[in-house]
């Protein structure tokens, strides 16, 4: 049976829909078996008795005609404090889908169970007794939770939307504030106070977060929204298609009449492409006139968008253009713990420093490398160590670190603590001079690639310990007083740019 199992799991997986599949059947743990029965452990009480009433016999016949074994089948409920763990873990988080990738029933409200109902041509026809719908579930304390937290997700999946972008994990600082407020604002009273609004950015900057966030949030404060997120690229391609298969009206009806939030990602995609763009216009008119909220994102202004209409480009600035920037360092440190946070990634300070300095023009990036150096951990059975961080990291470093030089970092110190670049690489033992002279040492270290030995000839010739010492001396200052950590992030802001 032990063998069987994941066999029968996935014949089952074949036979009943995805939703039940993923509500029920992928629930059931095996638990033991011997010759009278086979039981099976599943999250709680409730779950026991609602599957018994609906799915027992099936599961029994399903089980028979794969092992030929007539057995009694039962259900146990998971004691309860792992039950609740084990049903959130096994909420699901889905990738964004394409638009039109989505089955139309999955707009159906989300509790109306049908696990027979809904096979694909290919997939086998469930058995006859499996009952065909049942119209809505009884009412128990827990589950429910777990219900309408899934069907919450459902509508979120359904709109196109990432689940996971949301205003709660998204980290606000000086550089996009203003966006994310802007963003919140309109979550809170859509179509009241800026229409459209225009977001624009670099890349990797938040724009596509804080637009999912702005759909999620709708979501949860009105769950019967039509709320439609579509990058422009996907729009053009449906209008495409809409137009081939003659289905234009479709088209025109799902995105001008059944929508009262439309949230397009990336307009810049659609400058220079003329039909889209008319499309798009007349789109627009039509959901602006019917008070919908209308969020655009795009990698430039409108005035900047080369190939875009005059006409498009004047509607954009009728609501609120907001930008965002690249984060600044306290922003990048916050992000990174965040990530860490959720990636289950244990990071000593240092190593969010290390990234945090390094890696300044994108939070894509920034993540891209967290997670690099997880799987590099994981993989080889390594901490996360400056080390490996520098190590692993090198080229991505290199690409954007080019230009910093020892000569440079003396520069910056030396203008910092008003003295001279002279008298940091000078004889002089003086406190004034030789706490900038173990900054200036502890930032060549961090932000060059050069060992102990070579730092030490950068400072007229001393030695590789005197380096480390001065190196350690600063990293136990940074443990202590905030105030010498905002020192040396004003000369890290000043040295990077
Ligand atoms: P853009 O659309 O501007 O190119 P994205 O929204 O796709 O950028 O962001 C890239 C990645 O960085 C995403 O995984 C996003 O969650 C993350 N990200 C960007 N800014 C922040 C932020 N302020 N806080 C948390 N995560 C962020
Ligand atoms: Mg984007």
């Amino acid at each position: 049976m032990q063998q069987l199992w994941p066999r029968i799991q996935a014949l089952i997986q074949l036979q009943v829909n995805e939703r039940t599949w993923n509500q029920f059947f992928r629930h059931l743990a095996l638990y033991e078996h011997n010759a009278e029965e086979i039981v099976f452990q599943v999250p709680d009480a409730f779950f026991v008795t609602w599957f018994e009433n609906h799915y027992l016999d099936y599961l029994s016949e399903v089980i028979r005609k794969a092992t030929g074994l007539k057995r009694t089948i039962r259900l146990i409920a998971r004691p309860a404090n792992e039950a609740a763990d084990a049903m959130l873990a096994n909420v699901q988080m889905p990738p964004v889908p394409q638009p039109g990738a989505m089955p139309s029933s999955a707009t159906q409200t989300s509790l109306a169970f049908n696990p027979g109902a809904a096979p694909s041509a290919a997939t086998p026809a469930a058995p006859s007794h499996v009952p065909a719908a049942i119209p809505s579930m009884p009412s128990p304390p827990q589950p429910m939770v777990t219900m309408a937290r899934q069907s919450h997700n459902d509508r979120v999946v359904q709109a196109g939307l990432n689940p996971r972008y949301t205003f709660d994990s998204f980290v606000v600082g000086s550089s996009n504030q203003f966006c994310n407020a802007a963003c919140q604002a309109a979550a809170e009273r859509p179509a009241t106070v800026y229409n459209p609004l225009f977001l624009f950015g670099g890349v990797g900057l938040g724009k596509t977060h804080l637009l999912h966030a702005v759909g999620n949030e709708l979501l949860r404060r009105n769950p019967s929204l039509r709320l439609t997120y579509v990058t422009s690229e996907q729009f053009m391609n449906e209008l495409i298609h809409s137009l081939r298969t003659k289905d234009t009206n479709a088209f025109r009806t799902k995105y001008r009449e059944q929508c009262d939030v439309l949230l397009m990602d990336d307009i810049q995609f659609i400058a220079g492409k003329d039909s889209t763009q008319e499309e798009f216009f007349h789109t627009f008119n039509a959901l602006h006139q019917a008070h919908s909220q209308i969020v655009i994102t795009s990698d430039k202004l409108p005035q900047e968008l080369p190939g875009l209409e005059e006409r498009l480009r004047s509607r954009f600035g009728w609501g609120l253009i907001a930008d965002i920037q690249p984060p600044d360092i306290e922003t990048r440190l916050a992000i990174i713990a965040k990530k860490a946070e959720s990636e289950n990634i244990v990071l000593d300070k240092d190593v969010g420093m290390f990234l945090a300095t390094h890696i300044r023009s994108n939070v894509r990036e920034l993540e891209g490398c967290l997670v690099r150096l997880k799987a590099f951990a994981s993989l080889y059975q390594r901490p996360i160590t400056l080390e490996l961080a520098r190590e692993q990291l090198k080229s991505v470093i290199r690409e954007q670190n080019t230009h910093i030089t020892v000569e440079r970092i003396l520069k910056s110190v030396a203008d910092f603590y008003n003295v001279k670049v002279k008298d940091l690489t000078g004889p002089r033992r003086h406190r004034a001079v030789a706490h900038p002279r173990h900054v200036a040492m502890y930032l060549s270290r961090r932000h060059t690639s050069f060992s102990f030995p070579e730092i030490g000839r950068h400072f007229g010739g001393r030695d590789h310990s005197t380096v480390m010492n001065a190196v350690k001396k600063v990293e136990k200052l940074l443990g202590g007083t905030d105030g010498f950590k905002g020192e040396l992030r004003s000369i890290e802001q000043a040295l990077l740019g």
